[in-house]
């Protein structure tokens, strides 16, 4: 089949590849994540990932739109509820463009992270596969795991250490910056009483 694969970034896309590939699937990757913030973050993802589709002979299709703003209109007085919506945004994007490219199926690397929410990526996707008449490609990924880990430091990817949008960031370091600051500045403070 001709699968267009939405790809979250490099490293969780390699698994989703290399399967298809293995089962005889041709791919196409559609990088679209208005959810990646700030600029530099977006950038660095979206080249690891163009670098994973050429690593693997891929065509690469890449939607370059940055998109915080929409983001943040969108999940203001409700942020504890955004995955759900970044989910819907990109799959029904993936779903619309599969559907205009007359592919066979889509599908979506984020069925690759054990740190997603598997079952609300799944259920979203088969509504997309609905709205816009086009089969929705279901594997879990997650039992590749370890194995796109290993590969993406192989192939020196870049690596990101949170999901995604600025909500995601804060949850990942406000907690231990705070903690770790404060005690700088605690021991900056007792310096310089121990000097007076
Ligand atoms: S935490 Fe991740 S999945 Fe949830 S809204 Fe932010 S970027 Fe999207």
């Amino acid at each position: 089949m001709n699968i267009l694969l939405h790809q979250c970034c490099g490293p969780c896309s390699i698994y989703p590849v290399i399967t298809m590939q293995a089962q005889g699937h041709n791919i196409t990757t559609y990088f679209f994540n208005h959810n990646i913030h700030p600029v530099q973050e977006y950038y660095k993802r979206m080249e690891g990932a163009v670098l994973v589709s050429r690593h693997y002979n891929i065509k690469c299709i890449v939607e370059d739109y940055y998109g915080l703003v929409e983001f943040l209109r969108q999940n203001v007085y409700h942020e504890n509820e955004r995955c759900k919506y970044c989910y819907e945004r990109r799959l029904l994007k993936t779903a619309e463009k599969a559907k205009e490219l007359r592919m066979d199926a889509f599908s979506s690397s984020l069925l690759y992270s054990k740190m997603q929410n598997h079952e609300v990526i799944k259920e979203t996707a088969e509504k997309a596969a609905k709205k816009y008449n086009i089969p929705f490609y279901y594997y879990d990924f997650r039992e590749g795991w370890q194995n796109g880990i290993d590969i993406s430091k192989e192939l020196e990817i870049y690596r990101q250490n949170y999901c995604g949008c600025i909500y995601s960031e804060e949850d990942r370091f406000l907690s231990q910056l705070s903690k770790k600051y404060a005690k700088k500045y605690e021991e900056i403070n007792e310096y310089y009483e121990s000097i007076k």
